[in-house]
């Protein structure tokens, strides 16, 4: 049994039953034994990895998505250049060195990166070390200004609460202790205001979540853009609203039950981009678009053959296999998506339809 599991079953020995949103909360970020305050997960010998690791395109594109916008938008003589939830920095770096190429882009811009991980922050330090880095803890620290903003996969990192469908309205999902180990029970069940819509749509039986804290910031997103203009660029896995039970658990690269290391493995859900979509009541939203298809549009495949002129062998090899990883269908193409929040009447950033 893992420490952060003992707290957990002493917790709920005290205080009855947790929520998933409070389990996937004290299993990532617990300040001594949560999974992102302890470790660097990236990487082969890590637990995953992510677009930005698989290859330096997938950053380069994204930046000059950030700068074609700002540039669009009659550039703001002073902006945020920010990210969510940087991992080991390797995106910004992407696109610090990508947008280092348009003219004022860089010199207008204030990095400012949210991290929660003291750990993580110390690896962005490192990555990051030629520019000068603001880091805060949660979105509502932005400075009041233009805001161009990248979260990869940061919001499948957010909390999340499960609910079955019951004739009589809806039955949590919560965290028991059962006989010494941590298991799933239900709540009796009541009805939830956040889910009276879904009662069109669903039957009894079915499962959807919720994820709070992903509404308030795209919510708090929205706002910013539209008083300060500027873009986010949302990319993450999931899809449009959330329909069936969708928390995991990686570990080494291999799933597992999400109650068996808490604190040790990776836990996240898939992204309910409607959700988002429905809380950025200030301004549009461009579609929801597979991550495939918007790294086409933005010219993946230019950019990865003039990447392979000048590569051979293995390092050529592993070049395509990350170029068709991004993008394939079978990969994470189709996957992951990408959402972008804009101000009103203007155009959505390139590569993201209205
Ligand atoms: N964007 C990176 C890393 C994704 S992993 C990449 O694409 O490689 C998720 C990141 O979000 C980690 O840096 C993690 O520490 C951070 N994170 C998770 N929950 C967070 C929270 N509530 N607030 C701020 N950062 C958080």
């Amino acid at each position: 049994m893992t420490p952060l599991a003992e707290i957990l079953l002493r917790r709920i020995a005290a205080t009855g039953p947790i929520t998933i949103a409070d389990y996937m909360a004290e299993c990532l970020l617990h300040p001594e034994y949560g999974y992102y305050s302890t470790r660097d997960p990236f990487g082969a010998g890590g637990d995953f990895t992510t677009a930005p690791e698989i290859s330096q395109m997938f950053g380069e594109l994204i930046g000059l998505c950030l700068a074609q916008t700002w540039l669009d938008q009659d550039q703001p003589a002073a902006f945020t250049l920010a990210e969510l939830g940087p991992g080991r920095g390797t995106l910004m770096a992407d696109i610090l060195r990508a947008t280092g190429q348009v003219p004022g882009f860089l010199q207008a811009a204030n990095l400012c990166l949210v991290e929660a991980s003291v750990t993580l922050r110390e690896k962005q330090r490192e990555t990051l070390g030629a520019y000068q880095v603001n880091w805060l803890d949660r979105v509502s620290d932005l400075p009041d200004a233009p805001l161009y903003l990248v979260a990869n996969e940061f919001f499948d990192a957010l909390p999340i609460r499960q609910f079955t469908r019951d004739e009589k309205g809806w039955r949590e999902h919560q965290i028991t202790d059962q006989e010494g180990s941590l298991q799933i029970g239900l709540s009796t069940p009541a009805p939830i205001a956040a889910l009276d819509h879904r009662l069109n749509d669903t039957k009894p039986g079915d499962i959807v979540e919720i994820c709070a804290p992903g509404v308030a910031i795209a919510g708090s997103l929205s706002t910013r853009i539209n008083v300060h203009g500027g873009v986010a660029i949302i990319v993450d896995y999931g899809g449009w609203r959330s329909l069936g039970d969708t928390l995991q658990a990686l570990r080494h690269h291999k799933m597992e039950d999400p109650l068996a290391n808490p604190g040790n493995a990776d836990i996240t859900a898939h992204v309910d981009f409607e959700a988002l979509a429905s809380a950025a009541t200030d301004i549009s939203t461009s579609q929801m678009t597979p991550q495939g298809v918007l790294l086409e549009r933005l010219g993946i495949t230019a950019r990865a053959r003039q990447l392979a002129e000048n590569l051979q062998g293995d390092a050529l090899d592993s070049h395509v296999a990350a170029h068709r990883r991004l993008t394939h269908g079978d990969e994470m193409g189709t996957l992951f998506k990408a959402i972008a929040f804009h101000p009103n009447g203007t155009n959505p950033p390139p590569g993201f339809a209205p």
